[in-house]
């Protein structure tokens, strides 16, 4: 008997920028955002995608929904290819792939009221008579945290963390099986993200939702993920289920980037490691391991040979690294 695919599967993904062609002199190289990425989300999971501003983690995230359309690889929702799919055949998948923004002001029309943003996806898919979409609108303000009232206020009559609640209850209006979260709490205050936070665990809880949670704050990620898949100048250099990362990261670069995040004991004061220089360039990748410029356990073999994402046991379960020493 044949399992059941992953709920999404992506595989070899690339996605380069041409750049613009100069007046002058040779064409520049493409820039590499995101080169030879492939991981798996399960249903009800949460993946968490981490690493530098500039690492490719947006881009991988936007490649899913194809918002940004790969440069090559495939990207399948419970084994269909959505990389092939026609604008229509995309529109249509999205019932079951929503995203949430990092910025929900810019994602929300400023014109609408916010009942008539939550029901539009209802009006396009779900065939539902107006009382319905009523129906429907109020139990998803309820459900997000937001008084079914404020459904005829405008975007701007709302705070930061309401409308990131309303971006959320538009992305839930068809019951998606996978919502893609950008940055989704980065923008907020402190204590308005650990309430937004909540809200998406509750709601993955009760409905099942799986999420690819695009994140650079590391004490969010370890809220709220099941699985953290580390990424460097456009790479995959580590992927690992939560609880073993956070305490056996293995990939000199995960190992720097966690010794940043506070540690809730006074008592234990943790090493706090800094990475040296800036990254590379995505146009100018360096070869053999990208990481290299900036290892400080790199060898001859790093500069000339990529590291592959080799399995490695861990106490629960597998912990994927690529490293030719770790
Ligand atoms: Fe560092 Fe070499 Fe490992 Fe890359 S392969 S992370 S340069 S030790």
């Amino acid at each position: 008997m044949n399992a059941a695919p992953p709920l999404l599967a992506v595989e070899k993904l690339r996605k380069h920028y041409l750049s613009p062609k100069p007046w002058f002199g040779p064409a520049k190289p493409p820039i590499q955002a995101v080169d030879d990425v492939s991981f798996t989300v399960e249903r009800g999971e949460t993946l968490a995608l981490v690493g530098e501003s500039g690492c490719g983690k947006t881009t991988t995230a936007k490649s899913v929904v194809r918002l940004v359309e790969p440069t090559s690889g495939s990207v399948r929702l419970e084994g269909e290819e959505l990389t092939t799919l026609s604008a229509e055949q995309m529109r249509q998948r999205r019932k079951d792939l929503q995203i949430v923004f990092q910025d929900p002001y810019a994602s929300l029309d400023p014109r609408l009221p916010a009942g008539e943003i939550v029901a539009e996806p209802l009006r396009n898919f779900a065939g539902m008579t107006a009382a319905q979409r009523r129906e429907r609108v109020q139990w998803l303000f309820a459900r997000v945290g937001l008084r079914p009232e404020s459904a005829a206020k405008f975007p701007h009559e709302f705070s930061g963390g309401q409308r990131q609640r309303l971006g959320i209850a538009r992305a839930l209006a068809l019951n998606p099986k996978l919502i893609v979260c950008d940055e989704p709490v980065s923008a907020l205050d402190v204590s308005v993200q650990a309430q937004v936070v909540n809200l998406l665990m509750d709601l993955q809880a009760e409905l099942g939702i799986a999420y690819l949670f695009v994140a650079h704050d590391l004490a969010v990620v370890r809220h709220i993920s099941h699985r953290v898949a580390v990424m460097y100048l456009g790479q995959m250099v580590e992927v690992a289920d939560r609880d073993t990362l956070f305490a056996t990261p293995r990939h000199p670069y995960t190992e720097i980037l966690l010794s940043a995040v506070p540690v809730p004991n006074p008592r234990v004061r943790p090493v706090r490691m800094l990475l040296q220089g800036d990254p590379p360039s995505p146009a100018n990748p360096p070869p053999g391991c990208r990481f290299h410029t900036r290892c400080p356990l790199a060898q001859a073999i790093c500069r000339e040979e990529r590291p592959p994402l080799t399995p490695r046991e861990a106490g629960a379960g597998t912990q994927w690294v690529a490293c030719h020493f770790r």
